[in-house]
């Protein structure tokens, strides 16, 4: 039997248990958490993005604040907003929304946002301090894979782990972390050549490839765990209704896996719930308390 690993419900669990954080928190010391979004023109996958992070910051009791600029907007600008939150005290969290229109920089933005309150854990401070294992706010998307693990007590040290994607949003974060728990992690790209054989090496397949339904079960070693990242919307041509898919034939690669997160419901949700987990890690810090989340921070 193969076990699902359901973002949804541990979402939901961890959100219970930041609601009350921030309660407890609130009895001690006034102020509110915040986190500010900015979001740079009018893709509509970003809007359902941003619209989703601030139900989620509303759920635990996080001030969201979006900052909607125009898809025009100079770097300048954008970089003057960056400032002028960094020095806000009333700012714990400071998110931009990607991807940016491609004459922004994302990349140089990304590194103004101050490491305190860099809640997407994308700065050189952050990433940094991941590589160097000392503690520090994590990429989301990566951090919520490993509480995944986790919370079926999946353990990494001394397995296999091969990661399909060198991204600095996904690729390159998940195999640190990996790395840092002891797993032997194999990172796999474009240009990597027998790429099969090295998947049927795998105890644990993360697939960050951004390729829909591109790993199906001839790449999978029996019993292997199965991370799929990837999250594509695909319209069927005969009843033209959209479906959401990942970058794993799931349903193919099921019987041979261990454990498996769907799509959608796995990474996902998690993504997200780690940016409130990281918002709060900064919130708790610049007002003296308590951080209660370590646990949750590979
Ligand atoms: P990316 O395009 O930046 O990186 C893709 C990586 O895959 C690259 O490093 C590339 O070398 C590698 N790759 C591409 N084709 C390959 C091939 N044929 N063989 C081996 N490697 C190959 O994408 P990303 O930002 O890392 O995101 C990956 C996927 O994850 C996308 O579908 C994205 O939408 C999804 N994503 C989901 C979440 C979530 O919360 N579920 C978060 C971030 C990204």
């Amino acid at each position: 039997m193969s076990i699902k690993l359901d973002g949804k419900k541990l979402s939901q669990e961890i959100q219970a248990r930041l609601s009350k954080d921030v309660s407890e928190g609130l009895l001690k010391i006034n102020k509110v958490p915040t986190l500010a979004v900015i979001r740079i023109g009018d893709d509509p996958a970003s809007g359902v993005y941003v619209n989703n992070k601030e139900k989620a910051c509303a759920k635990v009791g996080i001030n969201s604040l979006v900052h909607h600029l125009h898809e025009k907007v100079s770097y300048k600008e954008v970089d003057q907003l960056i400032d002028k939150l960094n020095s806000d005290d009333s700012v714990d969290g400071i998110l931009l929304q990607l991807p940016l229109p491609q004459e922004l920089n994302a990349q140089r933005l990304i590194s103004q946002i101050s490491s305190s309150k860099d809640v997407d854990g994308l700065n050189e401070i952050n990433v940094g301090k991941l590589i160097k294992c000392e503690p520090g706010l994590r990429s989301c998307t990566p951090a919520g894979i490993i509480n995944l693990l986790n919370s079926q007590n999946i353990k990494i040290e001394g397995k296999r782990v091969v990661v399909i994607g060198r991204s600095l949003l996904v690729g390159k974060p998940i195999s640190s972390m990996m790395l840092n728990l002891n797993g032997t992690v194999t990172i796999a790209h474009s240009k990597t050549k027998n790429l099969k054989d090295i998947c049927l090496q795998a105890d644990i397949l993360v697939v960050a490839a951004g390729k829909p339904r591109f790993i199906d079960e001839s790449f999978i070693k029996e019993g292997a765990v199965i991370i799929d990242v990837g999250i594509h919307r695909l319209k069927n041509s005969t009843n033209n209704i959209t479906q959401l898919c990942g970058d794993v034939i799931m349903e193919n690669v099921i019987p041979k896996a261990s454990a498996y997160t769907p799509v959608p419901g796995g990474v996902g949700p998690m993504t997200v719930t780690m940016l409130l987990v990281n918002t709060i890690t900064s919130w708790q810090k610049r007002c003296g308390l308590n951080s209660t989340l370590d646990d949750l921070l590979p």
